[in-house]
């Protein structure tokens, strides 16, 4: 058990003042919602498009009626900073949002509150706690604490689709001295897996695959996937699509294949979309419909290089075995697999796959250069390996043990252990980060997935962990 200290009169006061400002709170998040801060076409001073722009600009409004210095960093990030000058204490979000993909049970950015829950994307990800955090600096800031670091909320535009806005962010600005980000999980994340995205491609001969479409991003598993076939005369479409059904029961694959008025086949499959580092989370669509239409093919005509079932087989496999590169530690368990992207246009194929590999593994080149081997024999080629190597912050570090002993004191939580995960959050933009919630243990809470939310509850915890964890890391 943590000792149970008696209650700091700077952390009661900025509890009693977050209390107060609850609705305040709730309504900045809703706001946030409200606005579609998925990346859009770029426009001068705005350089992940208007939605975010837009977001951005709320945080600095809000963060400006709240008493702090506010700065719009060229519509990259913005900042919302106070205390005394020099070494900072850090809290890095982000405004962004993944597109709201189907199925939703309320618009998704209508910023709907239901039984308590506000369902929206960036509820958890990372808009409420981006809200919670401006809150968690002003409630400091209102009640006048005697802090000896200066506290600093960053917040980004481009976190689900590059992190160009910190890498903008961090050359016209310090580092934080300590620096923790909301968005993963609690208690805190201590190590991240490297990240690989991968792009495989290459010709593919002329032959009754015409096109295929399926996912949008590396690091989302898709759950819709598209194939189009042109039989060459003399085939019974009726055949093809028996044995592609037929595939799809043996895979217990949720397909649906029919023959369009013009002669084509068409061929949906249906999946479950999650995060790209928890695949077995989520069913993959593309590498579903890739499984059926290679097994479901009678004629053979549609994969003569190989190259579909190379790629089926490294989109099935979700720990590497189809790439050849299964590989695990102890710190972080075993390497994850994605198939994020897969497209077939013109005749050239590309899969881009989300790759997780463990942190004893410094870089990713051998990886790339063990996968390059093995797809060279179903004729595709790497024709893009983005590395983002692992993050690793010391477990008894100052920051940590003050993180962790704020989140037990805050939840009551005495036994989940810090965290080493599939990675790459927000956390490794800043030299010493860590991740610290919002999600917290056993909650079931999985970001990226249709009707996300956050409940009312839950935001309002958060802001009074972060108060109490800035107020911890900068007195
Ligand atoms: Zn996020």
């Amino acid at each position: 058990m943590t000792a149970p200290s008696a209650m700091d009169p700077v952390e009661q006061a900025a509890g009693a003042w977050l209390q107060a400002h609850d609705a305040e709170l709730v309504d900045f998040a809703v706001r946030l919602i409200r606005i579609e801060s998925v990346e859009g076409p770029a426009s001068p001073g705005r350089p992940f498009g208007s939605g975010v722009a837009e977001a951005l600009g709320l945080v600095v409004s809000v963060g400006d009626r709240l008493g702090l210095e506010t700065l719009d960093v060229d519509g990259y990030a913005v900042h919302a900073r106070w205390g005394p000058p020099g070494e900072d204490v850090g809290v890095l979000t982000h405004v962004d949002v993944v597109p709201a993909g189907e199925g939703w049970s309320v618009p998704p950015f209508g910023g709907i509150i239901r039984d308590g829950r506000l369902v929206g994307r960036g509820a958890i990800d990372d808009k409420g706690p981006t809200a919670a955090a401006l809150f968690a600096l002003a409630s400091l800031v209102a009640v006048g604490a005697p802090v000896r670091r200066g506290l600093r909320l960053i917040v980004g535009g481009d976190e689900e689709t590059g992190f160009q806005c910190v890498r903008h962010y961090f050359r016209r600005h310090p580092y934080p001295a300590l620096a923790f980000a909301p968005d993963a999980l609690f208690p805190v994340v201590f190590a991240e897996k490297g990240v690989l995205d991968l792009t495989l491609g290459g010709e593919l001969p002329a032959g009754p695959l015409v096109r295929l479409v399926g996912g949008q991003r590396p690091n989302v598993v898709p759950d819709r996937a598209t194939a189009w076939l042109e039989l060459p005369p003399g085939h019974d479409a009726g055949r093809w699509l028996e044995a592609i059904r037929s595939a799809a029961t043996r895979y217990r694959a949720r397909i649906e294949a029919s023959a369009a008025p013009d002669g084509r086949i068409v061929v949906e499959s249906y999946g479950v979309a999650t995060h790209g580092s928890t695949p077995e989370k989520g069913i993959n669509a593309a590498s579903q419909l890739l499984g059926c239409l290679v097994d479901g093919d009678g004629d053979g005509l549609l994969d003569p290089t190989g190259a579909l079932r190379f790629i089926a087989r490294a989109g099935k496999g979700l720990h590497g075995q189809g790439l050849g590169i299964a590989e695990r530690d102890d710190v972080s368990g075993p390497l994850t697999v994605n198939l994020g992207v897969l497209r077939l246009e013109g005749g050239e194929l590309r899969a881009t796959f989300n790759v997780r590999y463990p942190v004893a593994i410094a870089r990713a080149d051998g990886l790339v250069a063990r996968v390059r081997e093995r797809a060279s024999e179903a004729g595709l080629q790497v024709l893009r390996a983005d590395d983002d190597p692992p993050h690793h912050v010391p477990r008894d570090s100052f920051l940590v043990r003050t993180l962790l002993e704020v989140y037990r004191r805050e939840t009551g939580d005495d036994e989940t252990p810090p965290l080493a995960i599939g990675g790459g959050t927000y956390a490794r933009a800043i030299p010493g980060g860590v991740a610290y919630g919002p999600v917290l243990p056993f909650s079931g809470v999985v970001p990226h997935e249709k009707d996300e939310s956050i409940e009312l509850d839950h935001l309002r915890k958060l802001a009074r962990i972060y108060a109490a964890a800035l107020w911890a890391l900068a007195r």
